[in-house]
Parts: structure tokens; sequence; C-alpha cells
């Protein structure tokens, strides 16, 4: 007899939480919604808590009233909690199973580690967790025995294509067992792969955010544009597989259709395919190491002519070669690196920079955030200051270019 699963999802209303709660709703036998988060569109998670009944919901703390208020002229009995204390609560709930980390950028990153620190099964969407404090997620994960997945596709392909000693222990690849020589992450190159730089220079939020492949929260969508997210996904695999960077290849595949491989001594080269829906890896994490329908549709490899491979241009995509530079100065410039970066997409949005700003904002707090006055990243505290110098600097930098 399987257990059911009490889910928390923290980040419901996104893509990712769109995703995770559609094979949910199709799998209300091995899994239980207990708890829901929504921090913006607020009518979008009133409408989940009334199809999922959550036991728990969280909200802006602004918000907690209002909601609860809400629930209760809906006869909706669910406990409302607001902020991120709420979000850590939830996350460290006894009843809590499994949570599905879907909440963007350095917001997720408390109730991510709370959740490892209460020895949870955690579907990892949120890898801002790992580029910002890496290091101190796997020690919490190892010392109180919680189990984290991947569903960060790339990350969640080259889990598929590891044995499963390592799977369990992700220190096993270091100490150069089983044959492992190379990771690959594949990327589609976003929206500007067969785009000069300067069309780049000159393209609005709309041509950014459209992704050729897969459909995305805002953020992600500018990281893939500017292959940003790459970077922070070759710091999320240093992590996640106990690997230095210079192990990690990135290859551009326009198609989306291999999501990432594994390349070991004999020259065996393992990869995982499927069409480009979230829903693949997020399904492979709720049911693992058992398998479930995830509802993607199948991939038709009658209907596909060629995949491509193409190695990325690190002038164009700047922001790749500065992740890689990031790794190799340490934790504290990764930090500095996802503050930034997070605060350029932001300006970029709204409007006051262009997309190649962002680069260069990247670079320029790389080179001006004072890392080595700071403590060490030895614990949250430490990495929030950092992030919070990182972001007080990255504000001038935008101020001046703006
Ligand atoms: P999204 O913008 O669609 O959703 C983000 C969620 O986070 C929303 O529920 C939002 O309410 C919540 N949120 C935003 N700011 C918050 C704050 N300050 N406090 C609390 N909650 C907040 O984003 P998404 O595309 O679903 O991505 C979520 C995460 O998953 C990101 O880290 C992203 O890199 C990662 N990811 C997404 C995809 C994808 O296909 N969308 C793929 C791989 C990884
Ligand atoms: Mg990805």
């Amino acid at each position: 007899m399987i257990m059911t699963q009490r889910i928390a999802v923290l980040g419901a209303t996104g893509s990712i939480g769109d995703s995770t709660l559609a094979i949910l709703a199709a799998q209300p036998h091995n899994y239980e919604v207990y708890a829901l988060s929504g921090y913006q569109r607020l009518d979008k998670l009133f409408a989940l808590c009334q199809q999922f009944t959550p036991q728990r919901v969280c909200v802006p703390v602004t918000a907690v009233d209002d909601f609860a208020q809400r629930l209760s002229e809906a006869s909706l009995r669910i406990d409302v909690v607001g902020g991120a204390a709420g979000l850590i609560d939830i996350a460290a709930d006894s009843q809590t199973d499994t949570v599905v980390a879907a909440i963007v950028g350095a917001a997720g990153l408390s109730s991510t580690l709370a959740a490892a620190r209460a020895g949870k099964r955690i579907l990892l969407a949120n890898k801002e967790a790992l580029v910002m404090a890496g290091q101190v997620m796997i020690e919490a994960v190892k010392t109180h025995h919680a189990t984290l997945l991947p569903i960060d596709s790339e990350h969640n392909a080259i889990f598929q294509c590891l044995p499963a000693s390592i799977q369990q222990d992700n220190t096993q690849i270091h100490n150069q067992r089983h044959g492992v020589r190379k990771l690959w992450l594949t990327a589609s190159g976003g929206p500007f792969l067969n785009q000069s730089f300067t069309h780049m220079q000159q393209a609005g939020v709309a041509e950014a955010i459209k992704h050729p492949n897969w459909s995305m929260g805002q953020k992600i969508s500018v990281d893939s544009a500017t292959m940003m997210n790459k970077g922070l996904e070759l710091i999320e695999a240093c992590h996640l597989f106990d690997l230095p960077e210079d192990k990690i290849n990135v290859v551009i595949h326009p198609q989306s259709i291999i999501h990432s491989m594994v390349e070991y001594s004999d020259g065996s080269f393992l990869a995982q395919l499927g069409s480009p829906d979230m829903k693949t890896p997020i399904a492979h994490a709720l049911s693992y190491p058992e398998r479930i329908e995830s509802g993607s549709q199948p991939l038709d490899l009658y209907a596909l002519s060629h995949l491509e491979f193409i190695k990325p241009d690190l002038h164009k995509f700047a922001c790749l070669r500065l992740a890689r530079q990031a790794m190799q100065a340490g934790a504290q410039a990764t930090i500095v690196l996802n503050a930034a970066n997070e605060m350029a997409v932001a300006a970029f949005l709204a409007g006051q920079v262009r997309l190649t700003d962002i680069a260069d904002i990247n670079e320029q707090a790389l080179s001006e955030v004072p890392v080595a006055k700071l403590s060490t990243a030895a614990d949250i505290e430490d990495i929030l200051a950092i992030d919070a110098t990182a972001r007080r600097y990255t504000d001038a930098i935008i101020a001046k270019m703006a």
C-alpha cells in the first residue's frame, strides 16, 4: 500500500505551481495538497484553495486578515499564515511530507532551507537557493536526512542518468567513482539564439520573455534570454552533483528534446529525452523511485527531423561566462551574482535598462561588491548579509546606468 504524500506547494500560483497542481489534481489518491502559498495573484490562490481545500495557506503578511475573511465567507476552514515566517512554518510542519520549492528568487531560500532542516522530501525548482547557499543547503540535507530531488529539467535529467548510488549520495561522483567524466547541460539558446547582439540590445520585454520551447515565469524567461539561467543552472549542478564547474559543459540544443546528459569514462553518453514540459521532471520527483503518469505529451520521435548541438557564444551570452567566473571565485561571488541578476532583471522588466545591460550590471557587481571584506558564507545570516550588500551596490550601479 502506497502512503498518501502530503504536499506543500510553495509558489503555487506560478508556472511550476501550475504544472505541479495539474499532476496532483490527476492523482488524488496518492497525494494530498496539504498547503499552498502565493504572493501575487491572490485571486488565483483563492481559487486553488477552493479546488484543493488544503489545511494551510501562506500569503503576504499584509493580506492575511483579508484572505482569512474571504476563506471563512466561502466556508473554507483553512489556517492562514503570512510572510517568510509563514512559509518556514509550513515547510517545517510535522504534517508536511514533501515541499515543492517553487518560489522564484532569493525569496525562496529560507523556506527551502527550513524544509531541509526539518528532514523533508524537497522537490527543488528554486535554483536560486542553491546558487546562494549551495553548501549550507547540501549540508542541511545530509545532517537532517532530507531528500533533495531536482525538478529543474536539466538536473532532473542528469539525476535520472546517474547510477542509483549517486542519486542517494552525491559525494560519490566527486570521489571519482562510477566513471562519470562530465555532465552536459543542454540549453535552448533562448529567443535570441539566431539574432545579433545589436538586435538583443534593442529587444523589448515582450520579445525577451517569449521563449521558443518552454512557458515559464517572467524572471526565468529573461534569464533564458541572457543565458543567465544556464549560468545559474551550472552553479546549481556543481552543488547538486558535487562537481567543480570545469566538469560541467554547456551545449545549446535548440530543440529542447535532450534535457541533459552524463558522459562516462568509457565514452558512453546517457541522455534523458522528452517533450519540453515541466510535468515530466515534476512527476518523476514526486513519485521517485516509482513512475506515475505526468500528463505531458509523449515525444513523437517520428516527427523529429533533427537534433542540433551548438557551442555557446560567450561574448553574446556573457552571463554564462560570469557564472563560471563566480563559481571559481567561491560562494560569496555566487551570492553577489544572484542578487545583482535579480535586480538587473527587475530593472529590465521595469523598462529601466536594456536586456544586454544585465550582463554589464552583473559584471560590475562582481567586481565592485567588496566580497573579500564580508564574513565567509558559513550560515544563512552571513548569506543574507552578503545578499543585502550586493543589492545596495547593484542599486547604485543600475541608477548610474538608467
Ligand atoms: P513564477 O514567477 O511563475 O512563480 C513564482 C511563484 O513564487 C509565484 O507563486 C509567486 O507568487 C511566488 N513568489 C514570488 N515572489 C515571492 C516572494 N517575495 N515571497 C513569496 N513568494 C513569492 O516562476 P516559475 O517560472 O514558476 O519559477 C519558479 C522557480 O522555479 C524559479 O526559481 C525558477 O528558476 C524555477 N524553474 C522554473 C521552471 C519553469 O519552467 N517555470 C523550470 C525550471 C526551474
Ligand atoms: Mg532548467
